[in-house]
């Protein structure tokens, strides 16, 4: 039996994902994955738990009951902090069932789309527990208010929907900025010294954090490029960019990819690289 190839094995991850299970990803960091698998989900939002006299966790994902059993029989009332990366639908609902098992204080950037806060994080804000020490990040990008986690004793960074394993992030105006983004991409790099592996909202650990963020860059980029050869042959809407760079994309995931390509459209626009009317998505757009 040959060796899988190595991009092979980082694309499949170590061993499958098992939702409902508590796996230590180190001594002081577990994950539990809900049972929202899908397009936008991967295997499903992970749920990690932070700390073992006192646990911070982090994204409680769905409102299910057996996912949240399960979270709080890992920590029960030594859970003290419930934290949101950003208010999208598979991160947080599960927040209200999770604080009525352990009454932890909800943190998160701010209270929106449904979620009621105890008090908001913003850039350099601390999370202080008796093992380690947790620093938001505002990442703002895949969604306005989105924050990453660094605890420093771990050299780990919960990166939520910044960065994701299997899967695309997806950049949706007008509450997604690519340009936004992109910048909050490089940023992770000045982290290289204190970032050992990034644990993000979906899909299993990253051990190689800079080379993904690499990656995702050089992918961007690459879109960017097309796009802008796209318009060069003449203007175009869209709908029309998506059919031509993502001909054979299942119909579930046009959306997300025009949301993308309108994206990176409103950056090329704000660079002077793009024209149209208005930015708005259903608009034709011209080469500057
Ligand atoms: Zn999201």
């Amino acid at each position: 039996m040959t060796a899988e190839p190595a991009d092979q094995a980082t694309v499949a991850g170590p061993k499958p994902l098992v939702h409902g299970v508590a796996s230590a990803l180190s001594p002081l960091v577990r994950r539990i994955v809900a049972n929202n698998p899908g397009h936008m989900t991967g295997p499903g939002t992970n749920t990690y738990l932070v700390g073992i006299d006192e646990i911070a966790v982090i994204d409680p994902g769905p409102a299910d009951d057996a996912h949240l059993d399960a979270v709080a029989g890992c920590g029960g009332d030594r859970i003290r902090w419930i934290l949101c990366t950003h208010t999208h639908i598979d991160h947080f609902p599960g927040v209200a069932g999770l604080r009525e098992r352990t009454g932890a204080e909800v943190l998160a950037f701010d209270a929106r789309d449904g979620l009621e806060i105890d008090r908001s994080l913003r850039e350099g804000d601390k999370v202080e527990a008796t093992e380690f020490v947790l620093r938001a990040l505002h990442t703002p990008g895949h969604a306005s208010n989105h924050l990453c986690f660094l605890v420093e004793q771990e050299r780990m960074l919960f990166s939520g929907d910044h960065i994701m394993q299997g899967s695309t992030v997806v950049i949706r105006p007008p509450d997604g900025d690519m340009a936004a983004y992109l910048c909050q991409l490089e940023r992770l790099k000045e982290l290289r010294p204190r970032l050992r592996s990034i644990a993000p909202g979906h899909g299993h650990l990253i051990t190689d954090p800079i080379a993904k963020v690499d990656e995702y860059l050089e992918h961007r980029a690459m879109r960017e490029t097309q796009i802008e050869a796209v318009l060069q042959q003449g203007d175009a809407t869209v709908d029309e960019i998506v059919g031509r760079l993502y001909p054979d994309l299942v119909e579930d995931l046009v959306p997300m990819a025009a949301g993308s390509v309108w994206a990176h459209l409103r950056k090329l626009r704000a660079e002077g690289r793009a024209t149209s009317a208005d930015d708005a998505q259903a608009g034709s757009w011209s080469a500057a």
